[in-house]
């Protein structure tokens, strides 16, 4: 029997768009908490507002001062994230996407972990925490350079109010990174999806797109999901284990048809 690593190589190098989506359990690996499931945040404290973004846009002032001096869970969330490292999965996925094989990654996770080990070709469906987004034109800044003296921070080009770039609840996905994704799925034949359910809405909607448009599903997580009866390929084992083994088989593959002409 073919290991499931050498399977997932060959469906890699086969299709010419694989698109990666990644969600939380590709952040656990780096200390950071999920949200959802055994160990999360909110299964341990309860379920947020849903209606966060309201309460952004009735009370900027009071988000920013929450944001800017977070309390109690939030607190251990930003001290994670702020120490959180990228660990071998994130290289081994930038070096996926450098040798060509991986077109473009969709992440869940808001740790810009996957931009720090080199991903390039990268879409943040939830956001950054290390970036300010304005809610009137869209424009991005580094969190380290908008000017906190009066809150709520104002956009330097249209004067529109500034949040964290975190999506919250309520909030839509902002425009560029949702039409990139539609995009991007648009256009894939191969799904790679590590440490995630994509239980949760839009990225829910990929790998059943991508299915029905006849593309190869890959899932690489070390537990059973809602989509697994649908993937072609699945490595069980954690994304820090499984894809630096994957670029290994990749590289292999690479290498010798290269030789081989
Ligand atoms: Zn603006």
């Amino acid at each position: 029997m073919t290991p499931e690593v050498e399977l997932a190589a060959v469906a890699l190098t086969h299709h010419s768009h694989v698109v990666c989506l990644t969600g939380a359990g590709m952040s656990v690996e780096s200390g950071i908490r999920p949200f959802r499931g055994p160990g999360g945040l909110w299964t341990e404290h309860g379920e947020p507002d849903l209606n966060d973004y309201q309460r952004f846009k009735r009370n900027p002032e009071e988000y920013w001062k929450s944001l800017l001096h977070p309390q109690g869970f939030m607190a251990e969330l930003h001290g994670a994230l702020r120490s959180a490292t990228p660990h071998a999965g994130h290289v081994a996925l930038a070096d996926l996407e450098a040798v060509g094989v991986v077109s473009f990654t969709i992440t869940q996770n808001i740790d810009d972990l996957h931009g720090r080990a080199g991903s390039r070709r990268l879409a943040e469906i939830h956001g950054n925490h290390t970036l300010a987004r304005c809610i009137n034109c869209g424009r991005r800044f580094f969190m380290e350079d908008v000017c906190v003296d009066t809150l709520p921070p104002r956009c330097p080009t249209c004067d529109g109010m500034l949040k964290s770039d975190i999506v919250v609840f309520g909030e839509p996905i902002p425009d560029d990174v949702a039409r990139t994704c539609i995009d991007e799925i648009e256009q894939a034949d191969c799904l790679l999806m590590v440490g995630t359910s994509a239980y949760v809405y839009p990225a829910a909607g990929f790998p059943r797109h991508v299915k029905a448009n006849g593309g190869t599903l890959i899932e690489i997580g070390p537990y059973p999901t809602e989509i697994s009866d649908e993937c072609d390929i699945i490595m069980r084992d954690t994304a820090s284990s499984a894809l630096p083994a994957l670029l290994g088989v990749v590289r292999r593959r690479l290498a010798s048809s290269a030789r081989n002409g």
